[in-house]
Formats: structure tokens, sequence, C-alpha cells
């Protein structure tokens, strides 16, 4: 019998949701017996290989290519995650959304201390993808099934939320994996 498949993605996070999810340590053999991993950078697998049933989406929107992984996310899942506080609510990259856009390029290619660009242009190439106005939560772009939170969620929670979604049971988490103190 096939597999069901879990794809993950990174959008604007720091990796550290995919390191925890590598941090169930030898439980990851026991994952692949249970899984198939579909489009993940955990495999560099660029596009789906047929419907998922979960996707795990750690970081926030930034720019419009992160926008249209998600929304590809959401076309190809049955069940989509936000893994961790950058999916959840924008995290460290949303700290910019008190600051208009110009400015921010402003300060990050023209302004800032550390600056050196001879040109004084600001990238604006079409290969780069767009920054948005602002960072979006995902649940701002499309709809989320479960949020897991956390910076990053633990190891032991994302083994548990994937096992009672393989199992087909709720997600029901004992106190010492949602406490964070
Ligand atoms: S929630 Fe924390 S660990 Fe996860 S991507 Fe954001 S900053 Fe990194």
């Amino acid at each position: 019998m096939e597999k069901p498949k879990v794809a993950t993605a990174s959008l604007a996070g720091c990796f550290g949701c995919h390191m925890s999810l590598l941090d169930i340590d030898d439980r990851i053999l026991k994952l692949v017996e249970l899984v198939q991993i579909d489009k993940s950078p955990i495999n560099d697998i660029k596009k789906f290989t047929g419907r998922c049933l979960v996707g795990l989406i750690e970081g926030g929107c930034c720019n419009e290519e992160n926008v249209h992984v998600l929304q590809y996310f959401r076309e190809n899942c049955d069940i989509l995650i936000s893994v961790g506080d950058c999916a959840i609510m924008g995290g460290i990259p949303a700290m910019r959304n008190n600051i208009p856009l110009k400015e921010c390029l402003d300060e990050a290619y023209l302004n800032g201390p550390t600056v050196y660009n001879p040109s004084g242009k600001i990238p604006a190439d079409p290969e780069i993808p767009l920054l948005l106005n602002r960072v979006y939560a995902c649940n701002e772009v499309v709809k989320m099934d479960f949020h897991l939170p956390g910076c990053p969620p633990p190891a032991d929670t994302l083994w548990h939320a994937l096992v009672a979604l393989l199992e087909g049971r709720p997600l029901d988490f004992p106190y010492e994996l949602i406490k964070y103190d």
C-alpha cells in the first residue's frame, strides 16, 4: 500500500523548525517507514509528486515567491500546518512591519552603516522575488488547519502531531509539549 505523503517548506524562516523536525533523532527511521517525504528542502524534491496528507510550513510570507509556494502547498496538501512562530505570526522577519518598505530597502542597500554599494541602486532584478509591503502570517494568505507554536516547536511536539494525524487521531497534546517557560 502506498504510504501517506508529507511535504515541508521553509518560507521566511531560519530553518530552525526544520532542524527541530530532524531532532526527532532515531524516530526519523520510523517516520520514513510511516510516510513518504514529498516536496521538501530535506530531500530537495522541487515539485509535488502527488497529493500529500500533511504539509508543514515554516516561516511567514515576506515576498511573492513565499505566497506562491504557500498557495501551491494549500492546493496539494489535505492538512496544512503552520510550524513555529514565524509561520503563525511572522516572527522576527515581521519586525519590519512597522517600517515602510522603502525605508527598509534604503537602510539595507543605501544608508546602513556597513553598506558598500557604489552603484547607489537598490537591486531590482526580475529574478529576485518582489518583497511584500509587510510580512504576512500564513493564515493571512491561505487557510491553515493547525498551528504548532514555539521557536521552534520541540521535536517531540512535531512527532506527536505527525503521528496523531497519520493515525487519524485528534491533536491532543500533553501539557509538557505545549508549555513554554
Ligand atoms: S519559528 Fe523560530 S526556529 Fe522556526 S523559522 Fe522562525 S525563527 Fe526559525
